[in-house]
């Protein structure tokens, strides 16, 4: 055995953005950028209005198309895909908007969002619905929501509203979770929770944030990118980005 080999592997990218461009009419939303998610990190994007925060998280889920770039993602390019073949390789996304359903119980909205597609027969079958029972379970658990499983969702609050989708992308167990303004709306303690969930979540998977709430983003985030014209403007630890007169300029200048 080499010395070489008791050395800690770093960790590998799970995401990498290479000199991603989108122009919009001429305009770069995004311009040229570069971004590297490790596996099991929590990144969160950071920046003033109109940054290009959100039309990142589109570009990476197929929503909208870059003009230039790549976007390689367990080692496929992502700007090659449609958005339902992105959803299929491992990538999640909540919007801002919950989009859940509100008539449905909670059960019944976890319940339709697991992963459908191979053929199962008879005896399978009841193995099967074994199966989506408890998945639904352990999520419901996880969301802070097990004790509300037979509750028709648009009795939930603004805040259970968005953990219950968030539990609809997990039991498809995406590699890389996307959020755009998860507390948005919350209450205080409802953003600790939800930051609780982020860690725990994180076991197995990535996850990618936008958000403004900066004891939330403090309270989550791994490495904080800023994000600026399109462009980083700085990245790394909360302490030093928060620290980057850069930063400071930017959002003092608003
Ligand atoms: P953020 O989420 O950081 O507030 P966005 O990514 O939503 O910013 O938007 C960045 C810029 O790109 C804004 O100036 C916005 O108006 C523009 N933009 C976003 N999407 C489109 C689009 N589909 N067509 C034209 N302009 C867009
Ligand atoms: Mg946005």
């Amino acid at each position: 055995m080499s010395a070489l080999n008791t050395a800690k592997k770093p960790k590998d990218f799970v995401l990498s953005i290479e000199g991603l461009t989108v122009s919009f009419d001429g305009f770069k939303a995004v311009n040229d950028l570069s971004l590297y998610v490790e596996e099991q990190e929590i990144r969160v994007i950071i920046g003033p209005n109109g940054a290009g925060k959100t039309t990142v998280l589109d570009l990476i889920c197929g929503r909208t198309k870059a003009t230039s770039g790549a976007i390689t993602f367990k080692g496929q390019n992502l700007t090659k895909l449609k958005e339902h073949q992105i959803v299929q390789v491992g990538v999640g996304r909540k919007f801002q908007n919950p989009s859940i359903y509100e008539d449905l119980t909670v059960f019944e909205n976890l319940e339709i969002s697991f992963p459908r597609g191979r053929n199962v027969w008879g005896a399978l079958f009841f193995r099967r619905d074994a199966e989506v029972i408890n998945k639904v379970n352990e999520i419901a658990s996880m969301i802070f929501l097990g004790d509300k499983l037979d509750k028709p969702a648009e009795l939930l609050s603004h805040g259970q509203k968005q953990w219950l989708e968030i539990g609809m992308l997990l039991i498809q167990d995406p590699e890389l979770l996307m959020l755009d303004e998860p507390v948005a709306g919350m209450s205080v303690s409802e953003r600790k929770l939800t930051a609780e969930l982020l860690h725990r979540i994180t076991k197995d998977r990535s996850v990618l944030v936008v958000e403004h709430d900066m004891q939330f983003v403090e309270d989550i985030a791994d490495r904080v990118t800023v994000l600026h014209q399109g462009k980083t403007l700085s990245e790394g630890s909360m302490e030093r980005v928060k620290s980057d007169p850069k930063v400071i300029e930017v959002y003092l200048g608003h």
